[in-house]
């Protein structure tokens, strides 16, 4: 994700990632995200060469002036604003090593999927501490949703990872692996099993990972992990006023900010100036000025701050919260691009993860 788009281009993903898309074929292209840990209800669509999620799933993209026609042979498919078309986008096609299961019948697709043009992806474990009563679920987040629906399984095994690893990198070429984990109980918040993922992952086949988890109360956890063969670290805070997290996200928002920047320091020192990230929802009602304030911080620390347009997910408290305005988020990434440019830390540096993948969100394409 490299090369840098005309200002039109550019404006078109920004636009489409608030506004979504709807589809005049809602099977174009491969299965898209429902439901999930994290930003969901998207699908994976290619502007300029560049793969975008773009949420199709959710209120607002059904009200979208974004249309896309019914790909033709080869997944290419008119992008229209109402009736006008506007540009040729495609649809990345189902991955193949979606068509295969484990020995015990488990289809890969459960266990991994892919994300963006060439990311593997997974919720090693699809439970969470936070997630057990309303009262401290993150109002976001649909991590029961794919369980719940037979889309996934609880616990991914070592062994199971990194047989599906392997395949999504012969069969599809796949380029990183984001492991993502529900928080379990216990100290280290998910480090554990996101280490012993690695380890197993890494003995199968070369790719870079991304393991991302809550800050463990030890420090330890990021050379350990490091040493399993985790390459990048994302820690996400996802909001930044301590008012506004405790009220979306009270189990989450127990750990405050603060402890989130010692780990982010401790973590750079583990992973090197660039490799740590971290995701921020826009949208959900921290300010423009807060946001760039903390990301400035961030960028101070070594963090890579991914802002991320809020996308509403069906079956979530927040389902009818709106997305976030176009402009508005222009406002946030095109200084929030200048900062990180200026600090030398880009999307592309990173070995792996989100803000590599940079599909969920046009910040990438701001970064001169
Ligand atoms: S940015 Fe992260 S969550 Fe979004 S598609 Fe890429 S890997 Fe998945």
């Amino acid at each position: 994700m490299s090369m840098s788009l005309s200002n039109e281009s550019r404006q078109l993903m920004t636009e489409l990632q608030s506004l979504g898309l709807r589809l005049l074929d809602p099977k174009a292209g491969a299965s898209s995200r429902r439901g999930g840990a994290g930003p969901s209800d998207h699908k994976a669509v290619t502007i300029d060469g560049h793969t975008i999620m773009v949420p199709v799933h959710t209120s607002t993209a059904w009200n979208s002036p974004f249309v896309a026609d019914t790909p033709d042979a080869h997944g290419q498919s008119a992008l229209r604003r109402g009736a006008i078309p506007i540009a040729q986008i495609a649809f990345p096609k189902q991955p193949r090593f979606y068509a295969m299961q484990t020995l015990d019948g488990v289809p890969y697709s459960h266990i991994a999927t892919l994300h963006g043009a060439d990311v593997l992806a997974t919720t090693v474990l699809q439970t969470c501490i936070r997630y057990e009563s309303r009262s401290k679920a993150c109002q976001f987040c649909a991590i029961g949703q794919s369980l719940a629906a037979g889309r996934t399984i609880t616990h991914k095994t070592p062994q199971q990872l990194a047989e599906v690893a392997r395949a999504a990198v012969l069969l599809d070429g796949v380029k990183h692996m984001v492991l993502t984990t529900g928080t379990p109980p216990g100290d280290d918040r998910g480090a554990a099993v996101l280490a012993e993922s690695a380890i197993a992952i890494k003995a199968a086949v070369d790719l870079p990972l991304q393991g991302q988890c809550e800050p463990p109360d030890s420090d330890q956890w990021f050379e350990r992990m490091r040493s399993a063969g985790i390459d990048t670290l994302g820690m996400h805070l996802e909001l930044v006023n301590p008012i506004l997290r405790k009220r979306i996200m009270p189990g989450k928002a127990t750990v405050p900010v603060e402890r989130y920047l010692t780990a982010f320091e401790s973590a750079v020192r583990t992973f090197g100036r660039g490799q740590v990230s971290t995701y921020l929802l826009a949208g959900l009602g921290d300010t423009r000025e807060e946001i760039l304030a903390l990301c400035e911080r961030l960028i101070a620390i070594g963090v890579y701050p991914f802002v991320v347009p809020f996308v509403p997910i069906s079956g979530t408290p927040l389902e009818d919260h709106p997305a976030p305005d176009a402009d508005w988020m222009k406002s946030i990434l095109a200084p929030l691009g200048g900062m990180l440019s200026r600090a030398g830390l880009r999307s592309k540096d990173m070995k792996a993860g989100c803000g590599k993948c940079a599909a969920c969100s046009s910040l990438s394409q701001y970064e001169s």
